[in-house]
């Protein structure tokens, strides 16, 4: 070896080593999974890389995925003949930790929830969980464009050594020197069920040695006479290509698990051909929980993109809206050609076309998981306020959108937010004809404010808002079934026929009277305020501050105030 170096892992890396280690033991048979997983990758980037590059096949275009043991010597090796790291690569890729925000995630994090398997899990565990079992791995690694192979070795501690090295094969090798634990993972019978638990739904076949050996007349074997083939263990077909009556739930789990490098099990998924002007097929999941980048700038959205049955890039964002970012899946069409990169995508209207049918289909499935109170409300806490995004970028879907959104309300004065408009809609008292909201800083704040009083009296229900996308979401949906949405904090108060005549009468004589009043608490005010009334909105407090119809809201002067505006 050449060329050797020590490097010292990134601080983040520590951390996460440190952290799954621990919170990870009980599902340690993960690392096989992983591992599986970045050979099938690699695979599919080799195919992509060779579609304007057929040399770098060489002699060898048949793709796989081998994985052996030595019982004897206690390790566990998956290899691949895909595209390989350079030495560049190795380092950024098995030393650092890309996705930004982990920093700030992991420091985060407390002691209880640093045990929290599902947490960790976030990040995709990725390469790393192989040291949950092993306390040494080595990856031998040769990128399908390059002569010389790169060995990285490490013990998973602080630092890993780097050298250049002859290799033969291009494509990547990992060996795992088990820990004195671990070593039940050196067996070729748990090793082929673990295949085909999580690896099934890989289109690249995973092989493994068998041997045979022969017998003689009398059923001994025959000494000297093993032979060893290598014997595909699963599945190996592209799951979204199959029936959908022959894939298993699952199946399904298994392949989330791979395409969106989560941890968790999605809560639904929708599978779907299309046949016709557009041919395409997709696949579309709910994951159970945010990823602890949902709101960063650059954090991963899109589906994986696929031609033809050959990836063509993760992450492929123009297939859906914004507001659906949280959508992970896999689409596989023959309208797109082979060489199509992100900026044709940004183009082509073909994408146009596919993105509102997969809109319509991501709304669809929401709207089937709604009919499931429990799943559908772990939906709404973990992407509820994405999804509030709908009605401003999705203008012709917004009716669907509005049936999709969950509130908090009077009516139920908690916290939770499980009240559909429909639900608003058919509590309406007779005569009223409008939708009424609050927003306010917090859930505490709406409940108390004083706007209601009037409201709580009279029995009529007001939403209460509380989320910092709330304002915005509200002056984008100005009308559900047919009834527009009113602020009580703003403008003047009108409750429609839900207050008799005699009421209003009265309430005209009371404003006649106070006349006098009101001009001195506008004269005391001056510019302060726009205009003094007499109201009807309280029935405890004396006086309370109100927002003309088409002022902007306190939570959109706040965001502009801190934008610096
Ligand atoms: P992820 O798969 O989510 O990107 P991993 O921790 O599993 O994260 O892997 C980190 C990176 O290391 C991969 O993105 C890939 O670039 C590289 N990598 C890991 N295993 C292989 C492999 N067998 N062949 C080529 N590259 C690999
Ligand atoms: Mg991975």
């Amino acid at each position: 070896a050449t060329h050797e170096e020590t490097l010292g892992f990134q601080t983040e890396v520590k951390q996460l080593l440190h952290l799954m280690i621990h919170s990870l033991y009980s599902n340690r048979e993960i690392f096989l999974r992983e591992l599986i997983s970045n050979a099938a990758d690699a695979c599919d980037k080799l195919r992509y890389e060779a579609l304007d590059n057929d040399a770098l096949y060489g002699s060898d275009s048949d793709l796989r995925i081998e994985i052996e043991h030595d019982t004897k010597a206690g390790t566990v090796t998956v290899r691949d003949n895909g595209i390989g790291m350079s030495r560049d690569e190795v380092i950024r890729n098995l030393g650092t930790i890309a996705k930004s925000g982990t920093a700030e995630f992991l420091k985060q994090l407390s002691g209880e929830q640093q045990k929290d398997a599902k947490l960790i899990g976030q990040f995709g565990v990725g390469f790393y969980s192989g040291f949950i079992v092993a306390d040494e791995v080595t990856v031998r690694t040769r990128r399908a464009d390059a002569e010389e192979g790169v060995e990285w070795r490490s013990k998973g501690e602080g630092e890993f050594t780097i050298a250049d090295i002859d290799k033969a094969e291009r494509g990547t090798e990992i060996i795992l020197h088990l820990k004195k634990d671990a070593k039940e993972f050196a067996d070729d019978f748990r090793l082929r069920n673990l295949v085909r638990k999580y690896s099934d739904h890989i289109e690249v076949p995973v092989r493994m040695p068998k041997t045979e050996t022969a017998k003689d007349d009398e059923g001994n074997e025959v000494e000297g006479s093993e032979v060893t083939t290598w014997e595909t263990v699963n599945e190996a077909q592209a799951l979204w290509v199959r029936p959908k009556s022959e894939v298993s739930d699952d199946e399904y789990k298994a392949f989330y698990k791979h395409i969106a490098h989560d941890f968790s099990d999605p809560l639904t998924w929708s599978h779907n051909k299309v046949e016709g002007k557009l041919e395409y097929t997709s696949l579309l999941y709910v994951p159970g929980r945010a990823p602890f980048d949902l709101y960063e700038r650059d954090g991963s959205r899109g589906v994986r993109l696929y031609v033809q049955r050959v990836f063509i890039m993760d992450d492929a964002e123009q297939f859906l809206p914004l507001y659906l970012r949280f959508v992970k899946g896999v689409v596989d069409t023959k309208d797109l050609s082979l060489n199509v990169s992100r900026e044709l995508l940004q183009k082509d209207p073909q994408v146009d076309k596919m993105k509102s049918a997969l809109t319509k289909r991501a709304l669809d499935m929401l709207k089937k998981l709604a009919k499931d109170k429990e799943g559908y409300q772990a939906f709404w806490n973990a992407f509820g306020s994405v999804l509030k995004e709908g009605p401003a970028e999705d203008y012709a879907n917004r009716d669907k959108i509005a049936d999709l959104l969950r509130f908090s309300t009077t009516y139920t004065d908690t916290t939770v937010q499980d009240q559909s408009l429909a639900d608003y809609v058919s509590r309406m008292k007779e005569g009223q004809q409008k939708i009424y909201y609050i927003i306010a800083d917090s859930f505490n704040a709406a409940k108390h404010s004083p706007h209601l009083e009037i409201f709580r009296k009279k029995g009529v229900e007001v939403l209460l808002l509380h989320d910092r996308i709330d304002e915005w979401l509200m002056s984008h949906l100005t009308e559900y079934d047919g009834k527009s949405l009113a602020d009580v904090a703003k403008g003047n108060l009108d409750l429609g026929d839900i207050e008799g005549e005699e009421e209003k009468q009265a309430q005209e004589v009371t404003a006649k009277a106070k006349e006098d009043l009101v001009k001195r608490v506008k004269e005391a005010l001056g510019d302060e305020v726009q205009e003094v009334r007499v109201t009807h909105r309280l029935t405890d407090s004396p006086a309370c501050v109100v927002l003309s119809e088409h002022d902007m809201g306190f939570q959109m002067r706040r965001i502009m105030e801190a934008a610096g505006q």
